[in-house]
């Protein structure tokens, strides 16, 4: 299973990537998360691209899409990948289709989440995660049972926002998505690729509605079956 999550900062892509790694056993690759962690590493890529991580605006795709091509070489990908958060330009798309050309493999399918502008400064700017296992949190829509404690792996005191969460830098970065990243929509369609599931429902029929489009139990019981032989 190959997927691609397209859709605006504060779609749900990394929340659904999550859970859909979980249901077929395959890797969530965030190319946002591998930037943060070259940048907590303070690697060069992490110092070269640590103030347009800031600003909100797209790292080059020339380095963007190296980064990517060195993950898609790594083993755990044989299986699946869910990508998530590239491509985000159509020279992102056209490399990655190139790559998988000259690995013999294809895209099954490239996920839109389609939502609604007004509601996503709200829900981006309003969100944090546990920084020991990743689970996401929301001020108003999702806050944990116990004050500043995780429910999935109970951590306390772990909680973290990204420094680009912020009312302006959410702006910029949608006005991003529209001029940079919705160009890729056609292109997935030309391809019979493109599926489009509605962002704004509730968090599990949004699950619900992705695992419809690829059969649901038997992708459950192939992902299974994958992560016991592994
Ligand atoms: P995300 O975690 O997906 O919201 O990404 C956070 C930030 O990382 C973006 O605002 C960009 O600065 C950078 N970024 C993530 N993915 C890409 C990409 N495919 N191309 C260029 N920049 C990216």
């Amino acid at each position: 299973m190959r997927i691609i999550l397209l859709g605006p900062p504060g779609a749900g892509k990394g929340t659904q990537a999550r859970i859909l790694t979980e249901e077929y056993g395959i890797v969530h690759i965030a190319a946002g998360d591998l930037f943060r962690e070259n940048i907590k590493n303070k690697t060069a890529l992490g110092q070269q691209v640590e103030a347009i991580l800031k600003a909100g605006t797209l790292v080059p795709d020339e380095i963007t899409i190296k980064m990517i091509a060195a993950r898609l070489d790594q083993p755990d990908c044989k299986n699946g990948f869910i990508l998530d958060g590239f491509p985000r330009t159509v020279a992102q798309a056209e490399a990655l289709e190139e790559m998988l050309k000259n690995k013999g493999i294809a895209l099954d399918a490239a996920v839109q989440m389609a939502v609604d502008d007004e509601a996503l400064v709200e829900r981006v700017s309003g969100r944090f995660t546990c920084a020991v296992c990743g689970e996401g949190y929301h001020d108003t829509f999702k806050k944990p049972h116990a004050p500043d404690t995780c429910d999935k792996c109970g951590a306390q005191g772990k909680f973290t926002r990204r420094a680009d969460d912020n009312a302006e830098t959410v702006r910029t970065r949608l006005e991003t998505y529209h001029s940079q990243t919705k160009p890729i929509l056609p292109f997935y369609e030309e391809r019979g690729l493109l599926k489009t599931v509605d962002g704004m429902a509730p968090m599990k029929d949004v699950t619900a509605a992705i695992l419809a489009l690829f059969g649901a139990k038997k992708a459950s019981s192939q992902g299974v079956q994958a992560k016991k032989n592994g």
